[in-house]
């Protein structure tokens, strides 16, 4: 069934499964197998050179998985995807696949710490550098940071934990000028509260272990590319050399991705190297919880956001909370961009400083009750965690202090447990950290 014309929360639920390929399941089967019969050695030869895409060894693509790869390209916009492990090899694949031989990345400083760490210590060991702008909306900013090798830009369409939104329609249009893709993680939004290619960003990448699975029950992540980016107009090379996997050495007909792949080279490229080489690909069963998560995007992040405006109010104007960051309800001064960027909100995710010593924010953590200690986000359950210490430990200071991540910042993760039982256990544990 083609599903284009669906609206978001019915596609949310059927887009990419064809339920006549499988009895009729109503639930996704999980295909727990290693490889496939590919028939005929003619068959086989297709399928090997990606001419013909189908199945035949788990590494590189499962029914189940596809079937996740499918859904989450037509909620995203895209025209193909490539679900992996986890968010970090997504995050991973995506930038080198772009960056690879000696390129250069520009990228917001406010990031998830990991990928900070990946592109500050990690990524420049294989011959890959990134400049950091401290503030992704200064333009010229940005401008000034671009290098004739600049091969992407890279922002959080929202910025885990300051919730500072990035304008994707105005980078976008910087980043095509100079002819540079622009790839966005669009974790915190999902899909459901933003679609960043119909902004202009080229390629799409999420952790969805966060609000996409919805139930901290299965790590996962996807790449998922527009199709509109031309990855053979000259500052790509890895698209137009020739490449034996996708070429016929026997037959003498050689292919580079971007002439045997057109619009698809990229992600295919993703598929048939990255995915291919490093092996880091989603079990069927974890692709399967994330389908399931999928079903009710819309309604767990509606209930959450509505949670999440009313326990950033409360926060607000709180005597011991210095400082709240949650744009859903203006704290960044981005009401416009909010407005027109995110109209149903910026996500479960909110921070705040506290305005107190580290021994009573430790209490604080600690008195919570509804709230449980975790480093997540997304999760049905609410989350509360200190970020300097755990999920932004590995970034350095001054990229820490740049993304708002203090010593004294709480980040919290609004699931679906009513409100009030969540203003009230943060009331008790304020009363104890300072009784
Ligand atoms: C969690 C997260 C990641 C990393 O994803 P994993 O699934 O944990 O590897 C990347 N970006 C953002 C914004 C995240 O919240």
């Amino acid at each position: 069934m083609s599903e284009e014309h669906l609206q978001f929360g019915t596609q949310a639920l059927h887009a990419g499964y064809d339920r006549e390929f499988v009895a009729r399941a109503s639930s996704i089967p999980i295909y727990q197998s290693a490889a496939f019969d590919m028939v005929s050695v003619e068959r086989g030869d297709r399928l090997s050179s990606g001419e013909e895409q189908g199945f035949s060894y788990s590494r590189v693509a499962n029914p189940t998985v596809d079937t996740l790869e499918r859904r989450l390209a037509q909620l995203e916009g895209g025209i193909s995807a490539v679900a992996t492990a986890s968010g970090m090899a997504a995050i991973s694949f995506a930038l080198l696949a772009a960056a690879e031989g000696g390129g250069h990345i520009v990228s917001a400083a406010e990031l998830y710490g990991a990928s900070v760490d990946a592109m500050e210590t990690f990524f420049p060991q294989f011959g890959i550098e990134t400049t950091f702008v401290d503030d992704i909306n200064d333009l010229a900013a940005v401008e000034q940071a671009i290098q004739p090798n600049t091969r992407a830009i890279f922002a959080e369409t929202v910025a885990n934990p300051s919730t500072v939104v990035t304008d994707i329609a105005s980078l976008a249009k910087l980043a095509h000028r100079h002819g540079i893709p622009l790839i966005v993680d669009n974790t915190v939004p999902t899909p459901y509260l933003c679609r960043p290619i119909e902004l202009g960003a080229d390629v799409v990448v999420h952790s969805t272990t966060k609000g996409i699975t919805g139930h901290g029950n299965a790590l996962g992540g996807i790449v998922i590319d527009s199709g509109n980016f031309d990855w053979s107009a000259g500052k790509h090379p890895q698209f137009t050399q020739e490449e034996l996997v996708v070429s016929d050495e026997e037959h003498g007909v050689w292919h580079s991705f971007a002439s045997a792949f057109g619009k698809e080279a990229y992600i295919r490229r993703v598929r048939i190297k990255y995915l291919r080489t490093f092996g880091a690909v989603p079990s069927p069963f974890n692709a399967y919880l994330q389908l399931i998560g999928l079903e009710t995007l819309v309604q767990r992040v509606r209930q959450q956001v509505q949670s999440a405006t009313r326990i950033a109010q409360y926060l607000q104007h709180h005597p011991h909370v210095r400082q709240l960051n949650y744009s859903g309800i203006g704290t960044t001064g981005q009401a416009d961009l909010v407005r027109t960027m995110l109209p149903k909100g910026v996500g479960q995710v909110l921070s705040f400083t506290f305005d107190g010593t580290a021994e009573q924010m430790n209490r604080f953590i600690n008195a919570t009750t509804v709230f449980s200690y975790i480093p997540n986000i997304g999760d049905s359950k609410s989350l509360i965690v200190n970020p300097a210490k755990i999920t932004h430990r590995e970034v350095p200071r001054r990229l820490r202090e740049v993304a708002g991540v203090s010593d004294n910042l709480i980040r919290l993760s609004i699931g679906l447990e009513d409100a009030d039982d969540l203003i009230a256990d943060l009331e008790q544990a304020f009363a104890v950290a300072f009784s």
